[in-house]
């Protein structure tokens, strides 16, 4: 069974890793995609974010990294894929999540959007959050893995941006 694990992962942290490990063990095939939207600001290129990822998987050979532009549905039925994977950490990510989710299935009946629910050690992570702390020098080894911890500090190393 193959699955599509999509988000901006700007950058990927130790929250989105903990949904990657436990989806690589459960399904033959994971296929982390980075979401290329216009209307975001990211801090990292997509092609930065799929390094980072790439870097951070090395050791899950069932881990695939890709992009996408457009409507999700539409990936997913070009990928041969009927299964979304999302994180979900708080209450607070419910309603966003399920208006998403009842969208994407009206656009593509067969599709279901699986939600795993995040370890409680990394259930207060964001990309945004982290991004808030290392642009003020702030110590972020425990949140994200150690090509991302330095790839942050080049980023903000001038200060915030
Ligand atoms: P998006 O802009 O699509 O929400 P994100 O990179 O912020 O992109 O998140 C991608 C997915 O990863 C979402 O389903 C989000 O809920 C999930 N996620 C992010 N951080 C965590 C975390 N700490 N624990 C579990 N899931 C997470």
């Amino acid at each position: 069974m193959k699955v599509i694990y999509p988000g901006s992962f700007d950058p990927v942290t130790n929250g989105h890793l903990d949904i990657i490990t436990r989806c690589s063990e459960k399904f033959d095939t994971v296929i982390i995609s980075v979401l290329n939207n216009n209307k975001k600001t990211c801090v990292f290129t997509v092609e930065e974010r799929m390094e980072l990822i790439k870097a951070s998987t090395k050791h899950l050979p069932n881990v695939e990294i890709d992009s996408f532009s457009g409507l999700l549905t539409d990936y997913a039925k070009e990928k041969n894929s009927s299964i979304i994977i999302r994180g979900l950490r708080a209450v607070s990510d419910y309603e966003y999540e399920m208006q998403m989710a009842l969208v994407n299935r009206k656009l593509f009946p067969a599709l279901e959007t699986v939600f795993m629910v995040s370890s409680n050690k990394v259930s207060f992570l964001s990309s945004s959050i982290v991004k808030e702390i290392a642009s003020f020098g702030g110590e972020i080894s425990c949140f994200v893995p150690k090509e991302v911890e330095s790839a942050l500090r080049e980023k903000f190393k001038g200060g915030p941006r």
